[in-house]
């Protein structure tokens, strides 16, 4: 194993779709801005899979993993003062690294900012760019002095603490973008760990009736969906989600629809159906990119629906993730359902997107 003795870090590195091999690369010298995180797990997200395929515009060859949490391993004086951390604390960092400066950054809409002329991201930074170590499938991470860093607690197991992604976009996407207010209805289509982590914001923010959909083979997770306290959980295959829902809510549909199936066309269709005049529909899962047919923005027109896209998660959002990992409210493990060492990177990845339908996967975090 690498580590600052042998000077040395384990990295998965992708060098062109579907090829990943591991490899040393050597660790970066610490300035007074910088740090390097020990990572200690990090989680598997939907996206890694499109970007394993090559379905991303990502260089070659990069590290993937944007969801890491770790230790800080070394620290420069300037960067623990603007951090607030020492050597050793526990943190989890976003994937997201602003410029700062330009005019997203500057306005707080980070996730947007276009200051490096880039997708400036951990797991999507090639090793072209210094230090390389850019990517959470690794043993150590650079710690870049415009990272972002929430510090959480030590006693929660640390493939359990990378939850604070798809948490954080459970409460961005589900919560804070539709505007979702006390004894709301809301229907989250698609009910993988960034819909069930939808039905935990969606109860903590109060809402009064939480509807999941998936697929007959979604059958486990909607059952999940059910114990992490959503009221009803639809299987598109077996009941049509438009009249279901026109009956659970008297006719009187959603308040907020939110979409965050992958590759599913289909769900665009429906969100908006779902909706209630005046509603609003979230759009956070990629397509592909297809198009969506016999799609009638009529319909919006009429409705009157907000429609919004979602990308990424902010700051606050990652914040109350954190805060909620910490609580032990819920039983988070019971969404991990994999924990696997860097080596098996390829193997989780196709766990992740059942090309191995034997085990019913939710949430993967590789762990060094
Ligand atoms: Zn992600
Ligand atoms: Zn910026």
């Amino acid at each position: 194993m690498g580590g600052p003795a042998s000077g040395h870090s384990r990295a998965i590195v992708q060098t062109a779709p579907r090829c990943l091999e591991m490899r040393e690369l050597p660790l970066p010298a610490i300035g007074p801005e910088d740090g390097l995180l020990q990572v200690e797990a990090c989680g598997i997200c939907g996206s890694d899979y499109e970007q394993f395929q090559g379905a991303l515009p990502v260089r070659f060859p990069v590290i993937p993993g944007h969801e890491p949490v770790g230790r800080i391993a070394a620290l420069g004086a300037e960067a623990a003062r603007r951090w607030g951390v020492r050597e050793g604390d526990r943190v989890a960092v976003e994937a997201l690294i602003p410029c700062g400066f330009c005019r997203a950054c500057v306005s707080g809409a980070y996730r947007l900012c276009g200051g490096h002329g880039r997708m400036n991201a951990y797991g999507y930074l090639g090793l072209d760019v210094p230090p390389g170590l850019w990517g959470g499938y690794a043993d150590y991470l650079y710690l870049d002095p415009h990272a972002l860093l929430h510090r959480i607690d030590d006693r929660i197991p640390p493939e359990i603490a990378t939850l604070f992604n798809p948490l954080g976009a459970g409460f961005r996407w589900a919560v804070d973008m539709p505007g979702l207010r006390v004894g709301d209805t809301i229907v989250i289509l698609g009910p993988g760990q960034r819909g069930l982590a939808s039905v935990i914001a969606a109860r903590e923010a109060g809402a009064g009736c939480v509807i999941v959909t998936g697929l007959a083979a979604d059958e486990r997770k909607l059952s999940l969906a059910k114990e992490f306290g959503a009221d009803h959980a639809i299987n598109v295959e077996a009941q049509d989600p438009i009249s279901a829902v026109r009956e659970i809510t008297g006719g009187a549909m959603a308040d907020v629809v939110v979409d965050v199936t992958a590759y599913a066309v289909e769900a665009v269709n429906q969100a908006v159906g779902l909706a209630r005049r005046g509603g609003t529909v979230v759009l956070a899962g990629t397509k592909g990119p297809k198009p969506v047919p016999d799609f009638l923005s009529d319909r919006i027109v009429f409705k009157e629906l907000t429609l919004k896209g979602a990308f990424g998660v902010d700051y606050d959002s990652y914040e109350r993730a954190v805060r909620l990992i910490e609580s032990g409210k819920y039983p988070l493990e019971r969404l991990h359902t994999h924990t696997l060492p860097l080596a098996d990177a390829e193997r989780a990845l196709r766990l992740l997107a059942r090309e191995e339908p034997s085990e019913d996967a939710i949430h993967i975090a590789l762990v060094p």
